[in-house]
């Protein structure tokens, strides 16, 4: 299978957008689309590709298409459209290929993937890790599930946006290791955020406590990449929402229960999570859950 040379691009993001404006750099033919029409017309104007007027241009135009929206509410709607008539799908060629990288439900991709297969369309899942810095420079991690020959015909489009990329197994493998790395990087900002506040109250500079953390068993992808950064900075920057973080802990906790795997450690991590979105509103950044824990135990980290 030769690699694919005119690419779909579906969600223009905080993420898809550097994600899509790699590939237009790296010369594939590409045609974008965007509920957000603003985001659309700024991407056409920046970058060297074809704006589409619906999501049926987009299918004639391209043989692979990549998703990259919020959720499998918005792939299942954007591949089958609200009246199967309007959707990726309905327009797609026998052969063509649909990468949802975005961070979707395992369960709904096998059943897209069964449905997408009756009528000769290949679809991988193929979600990323690492956040805007890494979209922005290419150096994404990106966990493919289908089959291997596949990712093969994908590789240098996935190379120009990621710099390790992975086979995880069957279709849906890459959305469920997805959901459940998310999982564990939750329960790992969560943990450090309680035990700085502990500290802070002893009295121990978090940013010294976060520096020795580091410099320990204790550390993690939060103490190391987060703390310092986006929190005692006050800036809670990440580009990662906390709406689409208590997302993925629904689905890696959807995930548990449908498989009878007992994660009350998770469920209560997840529902800290839930509770900090309830109680801040929505929009907030996912490093914003550490002010509602600041809140709960009346002490802050950062000035
Ligand atoms: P975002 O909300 O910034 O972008 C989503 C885009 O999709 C928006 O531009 C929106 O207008 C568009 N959209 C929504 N529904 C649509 C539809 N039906 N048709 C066309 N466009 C539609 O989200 P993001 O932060 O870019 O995240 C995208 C995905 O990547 C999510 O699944 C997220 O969980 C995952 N992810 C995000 C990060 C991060 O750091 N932001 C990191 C890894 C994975």
């Amino acid at each position: 299978m030769k690699t694919p040379q005119k690419l779909g691009f579906v969600g223009l993001g905080k993420m898809g957008y550097p994600m899509a404006r790699r590939l237009a750099g790296a010369g594939f033919a590409l045609t974008v689309f965007d509920i957000n029409r603003g985001v659309q017309e700024r991407f056409v104007a920046e970058n060297r590709a074809q704006s589409a007027e619906n999501l049926s241009e987009v299918a004639r135009n391209s043989d692979l298409i990549i998703t990259m929206l919020p959720d499998s509410k918005a792939v299942r709607s954007a591949v089958l459209g609200a009246d199967q008539e309007d959707g990726i799908a309905a327009s797609m060629a026998p052969g063509s290929i649909l990468v949802d990288m975005s961070s979707s439900a395992p369960l709904v991709t096998r059943e897209l993937g069964a449905r997408l297969t009756a009528k000769g369309i290949v679809m991988v899942d193929a979600p990323v890790s690492g956040g805007v810095p890494k979209a922005i420079n290419g150096t994404l991690s990106i966990i493919v599930g289908g089959n291997e020959d596949t990712l093969e015909c994908c590789r240098p489009i996935f190379q120009v946006m990621g710099d390790r990329i992975f086979f995880s197994g069957p279709l849906g493998s890459g959305h469920a290791v997805k959901a459940l790395n998310n999982m564990l990087s939750a329960t790992g900002l969560i943990a450090a955020t309680e035990m700085l506040l502990v500290g802070r109250r002893f009295g121990v500079d978090p940013k010294v406590m976060n520096e020795i953390l580091n410099a320990s068993t204790g550390r993690n992808n939060s103490t190391e990449n987060k703390i310092e950064r986006y929190i005692l900075s006050r800036s809670f920057s990440s580009g990662f929402s906390l709406d689409l973080m208590v997302k993925d802990l629904n689905t890696a906790m959807e995930l548990a229960r449908e498989l009878e795997v007992p994660t009350i450690f998770s469920n209560c991590c997840r529902e800290l999570c839930a509770a900090a979105r309830l109680s801040l509103g929505k929009g907030m950044d996912h490093t914003d859950v550490v002010r509602w824990f600041e809140q709960l135990a009346q002490i802050r980290l950062g000035e």
